[in-house]
């Protein structure tokens, strides 16, 4: 049986898709706009790609080009929090940042990737993955334990 989603059918539904992707949590979104927790994670695991790939087909590119533009703009900001951390000694804080980061670079991934007109996308060759990778093993150096977890989670 299906059922009709409450986001798709929301009046401000690019304002919420923004937000999805700009990382707000999900219940603050669903507070914020009359929706159910479990109606926001849905849309935003199966309508929000699609969504994306449509709107880009239909030359209505302006919204997906904004998201994406967000999206970059939210890794930017992510990608300081592990620098400021390692400054400030704070080990706690960067393994946080460390599994932001990591959740970016692969919301990202699926995002461009399903945006992408090539067959195969591989994201861990890309120039700007290698160089996530690469600062956040560095960024690991003083805790061997950790960088070693994260090096095995992230399979280089
Ligand atoms: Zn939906």
């Amino acid at each position: 049986m299906s059922r009709v989603c409450t986001v798709c059918a929301h009046a401000e539904r690019h304002a919420i898709e923004k937000l999805i992707v700009g990382g707000t949590p999900n219940r603050r979104i669903a507070t914020h706009h009359g929706l159910s927790e479990a109606a926001v994670r849905r849309h935003a695991a199966e309508h929000l790609p699609v969504a994306l790939v449509k709107a880009q087909e239909a030359e209505d590119s302006a919204h997906a080009l904004d998201v994406v533009k967000q999206l970059r703009h939210i890794n930017a900001a992510a990608l300081t929090v592990p620098r400021d951390a390692k400054a400030a000694g704070d080990g706690e804080l960067m393994l946080k940042a460390i599994d932001r980061v990591h959740k970016q670079v692969e919301l990202q991934a699926k995002l461009l990737g399903d945006l992408d007109d090539r067959p195969v996308v591989n994201v861990l060759v890309t120039p700007e993955w290698q160089q996530v990778r690469a600062q956040i093993l560095a960024a690991l150096d003083p805790y061997p334990e950790a960088r070693f977890a994260v090096a095995g989670a992230l399979q280089c």
